[in-house]
């Protein structure tokens, strides 16, 4: 599903974010990245997003080489995509049923079809008699999972994460990192980054682990 040849990406200013990175991700694989601040996490979910574009290497995203994407394909790769943010990003001024339905609006979807696919996103993150609410009625592990449901409502094949627990005390982070779990064994690509070790230690998932730039370990997280 993702395939990162020798991708380096040096920033306009000269700063490297990325050094010649290698590494291959299947299908339905669940995944950390993690690395102190700097290391490059925010760059490679950058260029898997294409807001960024590699200055040297190939990248792959589920067939398509993003080192050669034009700006009219990224709104359909992006359609493949589902994105967690630390700080979820939710509209305070609209419902979490119309927070969740935006990007299904965006697609320009039939309401019924909408109304049909919240109601399943919200399913998923066990929110779904929350969907009047307003996000100030919600705990912050509620909202952060309506930010979950929000990028999973278009049903994307690779869901990314960046710091999604980075604001919660352990107890909710593991439940978030749960829903990661669930939505996982339903078939999607998970890719997090985080530098929440003794969390990403408890859940046994592959780990990669960045430094200024460069991969320094791949395998199961200990
Ligand atoms: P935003 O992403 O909200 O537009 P800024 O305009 O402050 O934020 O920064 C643009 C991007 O540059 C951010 O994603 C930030 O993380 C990134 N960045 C990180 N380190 C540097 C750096 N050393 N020099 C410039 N930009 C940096
Ligand atoms: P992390 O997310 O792991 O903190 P980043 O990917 O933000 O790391 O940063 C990796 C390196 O790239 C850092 O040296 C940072 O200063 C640099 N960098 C990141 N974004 C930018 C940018 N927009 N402009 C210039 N340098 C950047």
């Amino acid at each position: 599903m993702i395939r990162f040849e020798q991708v380096g990406k040096r920033y306009s200013n000269g700063h490297v974010g990325l050094h010649e990175l290698s590494f291959r991700v299947r299908r339905g694989e669940f995944l950390f990245v993690t690395g102190h601040s700097g290391a490059g996490k925010s760059t490679l979910l950058r260029l898997l997003l294409a807001m960024e574009r590699p200055t040297t290497g190939k990248l792959l995203l589920a067939g398509q080489d993003l080192s050669q994407i034009t700006n009219a394909q990224i709104p359909f790769l992006r359609r493949q995509i589902g994105v967690v943010f630390q700080n979820h990003q939710l509209l305070f001024d609209r419902s979490v049923f119309d927070n969740v339905a935006l990007p299904m609006q965006i697609l320009g979807l039939s309401k019924p079809e909408i109304a049909k696919r919240v109601s399943v996103a919200l399913e998923r993150v066990a929110l779904a008699d929350k969907a009047e609410l307003y996000p100030a009625d919600l705990s912050t592990g509620q909202q952060q999972r309506v930010g979950i449901a929000r990028a999973v409502v278009h049903r994307p094949a690779l869901l990314l994460a960046d710091e999604p627990t980075g604001n919660l005390d352990p107890r909710l982070a593991a439940e978030i990192m749960g829903v990661f779990e669930d939505i996982n064994r339903l078939g999607t690509t998970v890719l997090i980054a985080s530098h929440d070790l003794a969390l990403i230690a408890r859940m046994r998932h592959r780990l990669l682990t960045l430094q200024r730039g460069r991969l320094i370990g791949d395998g199961e997280a200990v």
